[in-house]
């Protein structure tokens, strides 16, 4: 019988996004940040605890998230706009900010 393909479920901590990749990889890339640095394998946390599935953010949501930090909103209240936890909106917003910064320099 072949067996099942050895791939693994890796999550990024910074973009709260999970994605597969093949266990030969060595150094898993977060498709978002297209970075390693926060990447860890989802099986490890699984272990811990059960995980909070976060759905990927909408185009959409980058906006109120972006106008309501324009506006002073702090991050726990752009968050409830957004059905978010605040650390979320956090995390979401240096995403956003770090990759309008690297636009010139890709
Ligand atoms: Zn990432």
């Amino acid at each position: 019988m072949p067996k099942k393909k050895p791939y693994t479920f890796y999550w990024c901590k910074d973009c709260e996004v999970d994605f597969i990749i093949m266990k030969d990889i060595k150094r898993p890339c977060c498709p978002v940040c297209a970075d390693g640095i926060y990447v860890q394998s989802v099986r490890d946390i699984w272990l811990e605890r059960p995980f909070n599935y976060k759905r990927p953010w909408t185009d959409d949501e980058d906006e109120i998230l972006l106008i309501g930090a324009e506006r002073g909103m702090t991050h726990a209240e752009i968050g409830k706009e957004i059905n978010r936890t605040g650390k979320a909106v956090t995390r979401r917003l240096s995403q956003l900010r770090r990759s309008l910064d690297e636009k010139n320099l890709c």
